[in-house]
């Protein structure tokens, strides 16, 4: 279609989760609206990322799964996992859902255009020398994973984008860095057998969750056999048979794989933005105000490609948001505060709220509750994995302004304690609720004591 001649209200530059979003509700307002992609509808989250990946955690814990069974009377005699159906799987899962997407942006009435956008003026694109006019601009383009410069990490480590379609499973895989995505891969890779190495530059690993948390998870990536290299760099990474990963003490690792998980950075490379003069940031993510827009007026922004939160749930209330405000006549603003999440390793983290570093750091006089306890499944597994939760309570009104917990369905759980902390609630509230027996959730709703 020749898209030349036509003037849409709204023309976005990405189908990601945040994207399609804005589309779609934008549609709904009665917007006439164009949507310009690459590659297939669903972005990082859906294609590379978060849909994936806890695929891939599901695959992963079966094994713990069978062990766990074996007490309790199960005889599993012969177990051996299938890596190339494990591929063929995930495919058909993706497959299916980028249809969804495609789906949801043509029925809802908008322009799928593919290609590469960059901006020639403030109202319009080109993509394949076509030229899109819009009134407005949303870019919505995600980021990509970023690879620190050190010599042989380029030519030779793969990202999380690769790691979730190797052709075979590695024997022996090395992984840098300790954020979200390092440490689900060493779960994941470690359920399937492999040997993980987890090299990573700070004394504890998940920067920025609790300290009591990130304590609790180094014991459980030990307990499940993954070797950690704390306080350690990569110095240099070369190829004979195998990948040969020098650390900066000296050491050297013999890996099949090296996944390099250091963070991700903004996709504003191919926009052309200086075109306009749209302001970024020193690290190329772009600048927004409250209202998602840029310094230039018909040109806003929502999602990873903003570097706020970078996480899904984010992009889709940024992308709701700004569409009810643009389209929908309606001054809704996305709230940045006890946004929660949840990291998958093996057992899952949780948080929401402040972490007791940061409410100490803010000057708050803070209760702490704890409760460490071994899960009523592993009593008769044998499975030493161990469940810890934490509340952090504001002395001054006792409104819980925190809650952490690394342990099984710690995510399905925290979903529920998140209202709870949104709508301030207070310690005494949580002492009145009534415990669901036997549960680890009603460890929530059961701590008397502070922590000493
Ligand atoms: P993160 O920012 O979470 O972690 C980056 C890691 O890389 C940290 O351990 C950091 O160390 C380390 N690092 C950074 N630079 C260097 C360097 N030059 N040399 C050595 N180590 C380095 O990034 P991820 O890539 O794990 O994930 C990106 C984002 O994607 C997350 O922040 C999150 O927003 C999102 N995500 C969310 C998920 C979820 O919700 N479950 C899952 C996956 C991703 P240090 O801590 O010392 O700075």
């Amino acid at each position: 279609m020749n898209n030349s001649n036509k003037i849409y209200d709204l023309v976005v530059i990405g189908a990601g989760s945040g994207g399609v979003r804005a589309a779609r509700i934008s549609a709904s307002y009665g917007a006439k609206v164009a949507v310009i992609e690459e590659d297939r509808p669903g972005g990082t989250c859906v294609l590379r990322g978060c849909i994936p990946k806890k695929l891939m955690v599901y695959a992963s814990e079966f094994n713990k799964q069978m062990s766990d069974a074996k007490k309790y009377g199960w005889k599993i005699d012969e177990c051996s996992h299938d890596w190339d159906l494990l591929n063929k799987s995930l495919k058909e899962e993706l497959d299916r859902l980028a249809g969804i997407y495609d789906n949801i942006l043509k029925n809802s009435g908008c322009t799928i255009i593919k290609g590469v956008a960059n901006f020639i003026s403030p109202t319009r694109v080109k993509v394949n020398d076509n030229v899109i006019e819009g009134k407005k601009i949303l870019i919505a383009t995600g980021g990509h994973p970023w690879t620190p410069d050190i010599s042989g990490v380029k030519e030779h480590a793969i990202t999380s984008n690769e790691a979730l379609k190797l052709p075979k499973l590695p024997k022996n895989i090395s992984i840098l860095g300790s954020g979200y995505i390092a440490i689900e891969f060493a779960f994941i890779f470690r359920g399937f057998g492999s040997n993980v190495n987890l090299i990573y530059r700070s004394d504890l690993p998940l920067r920025g969750f609790d300290n009591e948390i990130r304590g609790c998870l180094e014991k459980e990536l030990l307990n499940k056999g993954v070797k950690i290299y704390p306080k350690t760099k990569i110095k240099k990474v070369s190829k004979n048979s195998k990948l040969e990963i020098e650390l900066d003490d000296g050491r050297i690792l013999s890996s099949d794989e090296l996944l390099v998980a250091t963070g991700r950075k903004a996709n504003t490379d191919n926009l052309k933005l200086e075109n306009i003069g749209v302001e970024i940031s020193h690290d190329r993510s772009i600048l927004v105000n409250e209202n998602s827009r840029t310094n230039i007026e018909t040109v806003f922004a929502i999602g990873d490609v903003t570097d706020r939160i970078n996480l899904t749930p984010v992009a889709l209330g940024e992308g709701h948001a700004f569409a009810d405000r643009e389209f929908g006549n309606k001054k809704r603003f996305f709230e940045y505060d006890n946004v929660p999440c949840a990291v998958f390793s093996q057992p899952p983290i949780s948080s929401v709220g402040l972490t007791e570093e940061e409410a100490v750091n803010q000057g708050i006089n803070c209760e702490i509750y704890t409760s460490n306890f071994k899960p009523l499944k592993n009593t008769i597994s044998g499975n030493t994995e161990r469940s810890f939760i934490k509340l952090i309570v504001r002395k001054e009104d006792n409104v819980v302004i925190g809650a952490h917990m690394i342990g099984s369905d710690a995510p399905e759980i925290m979903q529920s304690i998140a209202i709870a902390v949104k709508a301030k609630l207070k310690k005494s509230d949580f002492d009145l609720t009534v415990g669901i027996h036997p549960s680890a959730a009603e460890e929530f709703v059961t701590m008397r004591s502070q922590r000493d």
